[in-house]
């Protein structure tokens, strides 16, 4: 079926572009061995966010939703020595085992995981008066996503990269009668990103290993 196909060519781009990594495979087999849900970004789109970082040449990333680290790492390892990753996770557990992964691929020193709801964590960052991030990737619980939008923006300089995650959902979004409150989450995400002036945005179909999916991408306009 298609699911399958999808998969294998998956599994195909990854073997010709993505070499093996003894870390990353650490990390997704430890976030399974926690009991993890396996919500993790693939291989193909771990290595398409830190191309972003690279394009960006990005110091500081906003992470929203850790889980265990493994996009977190993707991210970090695309960051200078003096570069800042922060990453918000509601739940301990998944932080905890974020954390000891993030130290098994040694960038604990630019990234900063923050344990709690990220709607708290936000607002402690604007009261230190945080300074912007060049990349923002909001990847949490979808029906929150108009609020961490809201927050990106202010944490934005022009030119700065927003990006959410499963804004697709297998096609679900465009059932304007869903009471599933992901999927309105990603509605109103959508209409708030066509309302406002301050961002250019598109969105992305994708398939692969994580089924029929996809993402937003934003320039923050100057
Ligand atoms: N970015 C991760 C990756 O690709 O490896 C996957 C993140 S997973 C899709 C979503 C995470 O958001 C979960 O670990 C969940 O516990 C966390 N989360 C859910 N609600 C949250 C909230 N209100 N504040 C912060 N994190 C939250």
């Amino acid at each position: 079926d298609a699911m399958e196909m999808w998969s294998r060519v998956d599994q195909y781009i990854t073997e010709k572009l993505i070499p093996h990594d003894t870390v990353l495979e650490q990390v997704l087999s430890a976030n399974r061995q926690a009991g993890l849900p396996p919500y993790d970004v693939s291989a193909a789109q771990g290595k398409l966010l830190q191309l972003f970082v690279r394009m960006q040449n990005a110091k500081r990333i906003l992470e929203i939703g850790t889980l265990g680290g493994y996009s977190t790492i993707w991210m970090a390892r695309a960051l200078p020595a003096d570069g800042r990753l922060v990453t918000l996770e509601l739940d301990p557990r998944h932080a905890e085992v974020a954390q000891a992964n993030v130290s098994l691929a040694q960038v604990e020193g630019v990234v900063e995981l923050r344990v709690g709801n990220a709607l708290e964590q936000l607002a402690r960052l604007e009261e230190e008066g945080t300074a912007p991030f060049d990349l923002i990737f909001i990847d949490a619980d979808k029906p929150n996503n108009p609020g961490y939008l809201k927050w990106a923006l202010r944490f934005s300089r022009p030119g700065t990269i927003i990006i959410g995650d499963n804004v697709i959902r297998g096609g679900e979004i465009i059932d304007e009668a869903s009471t599933d409150p992901r999927v309105n989450g990603v509605r109103e995400f959508y209409d708030l990103l066509a309302q406002e002036d301050r961002i250019s945005a598109t969105a992305i179909q994708t398939v692969g290993s994580k089924g029929y999916d996809g993402f937003v991408l934003g320039v923050v306009n100057g």
